[in-house]
């Protein structure tokens, strides 16, 4: 099945029976995001690619990844967004409880990186900072952490083998949009170089703040 529309490209090998939501989706929801990358489309068309079994959307993170983890279910590695169906999702016994709600916002967080690169490389020691970025502009649930609990060098180092990685992305995200104006964080998504000289700064201070705040 293919399906193309405005900025993307939709490939599966079967039929997929929530290919309506996901163009609705993709068509709406990712306006809010392309706004605040002040991007009017993408540069050229988003291939995405819906992986019908878990086998092979290991097999495909095995290119990019050193180890595939079962919480990997969508990603931007390579030139195209890779996600793993939603049925094949259901059965994971790390996602239960997975909606169809949740598949769409697990769309728009890969499409907030497809945004991002649009900026230029992803750097693998600022994953924090597009994960911060991500989590917060996709509207995914999140679980409330301490960000006194967190490493935030390691998070730095090795982002995909912390404990509580996204839920301390999202804290440090919600200080960033809260604090920063929207101008001053497209200069950290366009300069990566200045974000790397205050992002200790930036978690200390988000660090202080939560510990205002409870
Ligand atoms: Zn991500």
């Amino acid at each position: 099945m293919i399906i193309e529309i405005e900025n993307f490209i939709i490939e599966s090998e079967d039929e997929i029976d929530y290919k309506d939501e996901m163009v609705y989706t993709l068509q709406n929801r990712t306006r809010k995001i392309l706004e605040f990358f002040e991007l009017e489309k993408l540069s050229k068309k988003q291939k995405i690619v819906i992986y019908n079994s878990v086998e092979k959307y290991k097999a495909h993170m095995e290119k990019h990844v050193p180890e595939y983890k079962d919480w990997m279910i969508g990603d931007t590695y390579g030139e195209n967004m890779s996600l793993l169906s939603l049925d094949e999702v259901k059965k994971l016994e790390s996602h239960k409880n997975f909606t169809i709600d949740s598949f769409m916002n697990g769309i728009l967080h890969e499409f907030v990186h497809v945004c991002q690169r649009e900026y230029g490389k992803n750097e693998r020691e600022l994953l924090w900072f597009w994960e911060a970025l991500a989590v917060n502009l996709s509207g995914q649930p999140n679980k409330p952490i301490s960000l006194a609990d967190c490493d935030f060098s390691l998070l730095k180092k090795d982002f995909n083998n912390v404990e509580g990685n996204y839920n301390y992305a999202y804290e440090l995200g919600k200080y960033i949009l809260e604090t920063y104006s929207h101008e001053e964080i497209m200069t950290f998504i366009k300069n990566p170089e200045l974000l790397k000289s205050v992002e200790y700064k930036i978690f200390e201070n988000a660090l202080e703040r939560q510990k205002l705040n409870t």
